[in-house]
């Protein structure tokens, strides 16, 4: 017999089918007990993913002060329980060994990390932020006609937003940019 494209698939299907009737295997309940034994007896905590601003709502599960399971919150209006591939492992950031759990610094010419501790990065932050507007800042510039105006403009440090901040943070990223001076002005995800 010659069959068809259309014919094999018509067939293919029509075989798989009949065999899983055929065997009378339903696997719902087998699946729902797999993933009830996974978190039986862990605590449920409601979180959000941390990875973007959609913001999808996540139970966390805990176990013997152990993350063991993470899914999508089906109480979350906008995304029903569902959550994107980064989202739904999102579990790795805190089982995973090679994960960095501390800050790290490389000096500038350096080819070596070393640990700091974060107020040591805080200051650090902070300092060369300073320092940068001290020394970049432009007060007045002369325009196209030679006359000399007020810019206020830092053009020394660029600042990129992140796709994780949520709608106030960028607010007060903004502000801060402004009240620098600073003019390039972007945001990762460019919405
Ligand atoms: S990364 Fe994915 S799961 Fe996480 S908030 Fe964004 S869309 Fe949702």
């Amino acid at each position: 017999m010659s069959l068809s494209r259309r014919d094999f698939l018509k067939y293919g299907g029509a075989t798989a089918t009949g065999a899983a009737l055929g065997a009378g295997v339903d696997m719902l309940p087998v699946e729902a007990a797999a993933v009830s034994l996974k978190i039986k007896e862990a605590k449920a905590f409601a979180g959000v993913c941390p990875y973007c601003a959609v913001g999808c709502g996540q139970l966390i599960y805990a176990k013997d002060n152990k993350i063991i399971d993470i899914e999508g919150n089906p109480d979350t209006p906008h995304t029903l329980g569902r959550l994107c591939p980064k989202g739904a492992a999102t579990i790795q950031l805190s089982n995973n060994p090679l994960r960095p759990t501390k800050p790290l610094y490389r000096a500038p010419g350096s080819d070596t990390w070393e640990e700091k501790p974060i107020e040591w990065m805080y200051d650090q932050i902070a300092k060369r932020y300073y320092d940068a507007r001290e020394k970049y800042f432009i007060e007045n510039e002369k325009n196209k006609d030679g006359q000399v105006v007020t810019v206020n403009r830092l053009e020394a440090i660029a600042s990129l937003g992140s796709a994780c901040i949520d709608n106030e943070e960028c607010y007060l990223l903004s502000k801060l940019n402004r009240a620098f001076g600073i003019v390039y002005h972007e945001h990762q995800a460019r919405v």
